[in-house]
C-alpha cells in the first residue's frame, strides 16, 4: 500500500475559532493534507493517538520582546514549550537607532536562532527621527508599528504631533498603527508629587496610573487614527474604562483591534503586595473589577487577540519598586493559564480561546490561512493539548531566562503535550526537538477584518 501521510493524528478534537469537531489530521511534508473522519492510516510514517485531546492550531503570540533575558532563540524555545509556533517580535528601535537597520538585525538574528516562525513589528521609540523610514519597512515585510503614549521620563514617549505624522504614513502604506495607551505626562507629574512625599512605592505606582489615563490615551489615539483614517491596534488593554472608549469608537464604525494579555486576565493589583517588584509591569495590574470586565468583553467577542507581552527581566521581589524594570515572562504560560482561567471556569469555550490566540492574529497580520487554523493546505503548525493533565507552574519547569515566574505554584488543568511546526515536532512531552534557525521569517500584510 502506498504511503498515505508522513504523520497521522487520530481521534482528536480539532479546534478552530468557529467550532470543534472530532477528526483525524493527515500531514504530508510541511502541510496539512486532510482533516476528516477515519482517514486511512495506510503506511503513515507515524500515527499519533490524540483521543481525549484537543488538536489546536499553533499559538501565534503577537506580542513579545526579544531584547531582555531571552533573545530570539531563547524566546522561541520558551514559547514553543507553551504551544506557540509563531512569534511576532517587537523590533525595538531605541532613540538614536534606525528602523531599517534594526529590522534587518532582528531578521538576521531570527533566521539564525529562532526555532519557530516569526514576524516583526517595528517599535518606534522616537518617531520624530524614525517614522520617515516606515515606507521602506514594508519592503522588508514589516507593516505594523508601535508607539508609546507613555514613558516620557525614559524618553520613549511619542507626542501627538509625531503620532499623527506616523499614522499618516502608516495609513498611506496600508499598515497598522499600534499604541501603548497610557497618558504618560499625567503619570509623570503624579509620580513626582507622590515620591516627594515619601509614600509607599507600590501604592504610588498604582495610584499614579489610574484607569482614566488608559481610557484618555485610547480616546486620543482613536481620535487621531480616525482623522488619519489609520487602522489601529491597542496593545495590552487592561481596564473597564478603556473598554467603554473602545465601544464608542466601534459603535461609530472605526477599525480598531484590541489585545489583552494573560496577566491582566489572571491577576490583579493584589499581586504587587505579594510579589513586590516581580509584579511591576506596564500597564500596571488592575483591580478585580477590571479583570472581570475584560472577561465579559471576551465573552461577547469584543477582544480579538490575547498576546503575552513577554518581557523577561532580572529582578527580585524586594527590589526598590521604582528602580526595578518593567515586564515579566509570559509566553510559555499563556495558553495554559488562559485555558485554565477561561475554559475550565466555563467563561468561554475552547473555540473562543483559539480565535484569540491563533485565528484572529493570523487574520489581522495577513498570515491566514497558512497559520492560525488546522485545515487542508495550511501549515502543519499544531498543538496537541491534553485537557486532563494537571500542571503546576514553577520557575524550575519553565524555559525563559527570567529568574522567576509570576505564576509560581499555580496549578492548572490542561497543557500542551506535543507542539509541531510545519510537520516537524518542536516539543514532545516537555522535550525540545527543534533546532535553532529552523524558524522562518513571515512577512505581514494588514488585512482589514471587522469583528
Ligand atoms: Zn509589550
Amino acid at each position: 500500500m502506498a504511503k498515505t501521510y508522513d504523520l497521522l493524528i487520530r481521534g482528536g478534537l480539532v479546534v478552530s475559532g468557529s467550532g470543534i469537531r472530532r477528526a483525524d489530521v493527515g500531514i504530508q511534508g510541511e502541510r496539512v493534507a486532510s482533516v476528516g473522519s477515519e482517514l486511512p492510516a495506510g503506511e503513515a510514517g507515524r500515527i499519533i493517538d490524540a483521543s481525549g485531546k484537543y488538536v489546536m492550531p499553533g499559538v501565534i503570540d503577537a506580542h513579545v520582546h526579544p531584547v531582555y533575558e531571552d533573545d530570539m532563540g531563547g524566546l522561541s524555545v520558551t514559547a514553543a514549550h507553551g504551544g506557540v509556533t509563531t512569534l511576532m517580535h517587537y523590533a525595538s528601535v531605541k532613540p538614536g537607532m534606525k528602523l531599517i537597520d534594526t529590522i534587518k538585525k532582528f531578521k538576521e538574528e531570527g533566521n539564525q536562532k529562532s526555532c519557530v516562525d516569526f514576524g516583526i513589528h517595528g517599535a518606534l521609540f522616537d518617531p520624530s527621527s524614525q517614522a520617515g523610514d516606515i515606507p521602506k519597512a514594508f519592503d522588508l515585510g514589516v507593516s505594523s508599528f508601535k508607539m508609546f503614549m507613555t514613558y516620557a521620563k525614559l524618553k520613549w514617549m511619542t507626542d501627538d504631533y509625531h503620532l499623527t505624522a506616523a499614522m499618516d504614513v502608516i495609513a498611506q502604506k496600508g499598515g497598522l498603527a499600534m499604541v501603548h495607551a497610557e497618558s504618560g505626562l499625567v503619570t509623570d507629574y503624579l509620580e513626582d508629587r507622590s515620591l516627594k512625599r515619601g509614600e509607599d512605592q507600590k501604592e504610588v505606582f498604582l495610584k499614579t496610573r489610574p484607569d482614566f489615563l488608559e481610557a484618555e490615551a485610547m480616546f486620543r489615539a482613536l481620535s487621531i487614527a480616525a482623522v488619519m483614517d489609520c487602522p489601529l491596534y491597542i496593545v495590552h488593554l487592561t481596564t473597564a474604562k478603556g473598554l467603554q472608549v473602545l465601544e464608542r469608537a466601534r459603535g461609530e464604525g472605526q477599525l480598531v483591534y484590541v489585545e489583552t494579555c494573560p496577566q491582566y486576565l489572571t491577576m490583579t493589583d493584589a499581586e504587587l503586595q505579594k510579589q513586590g517588584a516581580l509584579a511591576k509591569i506596564g500597564p500596571a495590574l488592575r483591580t478585580e473589577m477590571d479583570r472581570m470586565a475584560l472577561w465579559k468583553a471576551i465573552q461577547r467577542g469584543f477582544v480579538e487577540v490575547i498576546g503575552s507581552d513577554h518581557a523577561p527581566k532580572i529582578k527580585r521581589k524586594e527590589d526598590p519598586f521604582f528602580e526595578a524594570p518593567y515586564g515579566s515572562p509570559q509566553t510559555e504560560t499563556m495558553l495554559t493559564v488562559t485555558y485554565d482561567e477561561g475554559v475550565n471556569t466555563g467563561r468561554i469555550g475552547v473555540s473562543r480561546l483559539v480565535a484569540m490566540l491563533c485565528e484572529n492574529p493570523s487574520k489581522i497580520f495577513g498570515l491566514f490561512p497558512k497559520k492560525g487554523i488546522v485545515q487542508k493546505g495550511s501549515d502543519a503548525d499544531l498543538v496537541i493539548f491534553d485537557p486532563a493533565q494537571v500542571f503546576t507552574i514553577q520557575h524550575c519547569n519553565q524555559h525563559s531566562g527570567a529568574p522567576y515566574t509570576l505564576y509560581e505554584g499555580r496549578r492548572c488543568l490542561g497543557r500542551p503535550t506535543l507542539v509541531m511546526q510545519r510537520g516537524q515536532v518542536l516539543v514532545e512531552d516537555g522535550a525540545m526537538k527543534a533546532k535553532p534557525g529552523q524558524g522562518k521569517f513571515l512577512s505581514t500584510k494588514i488585512t482589514k477584518v471587522k469583528y
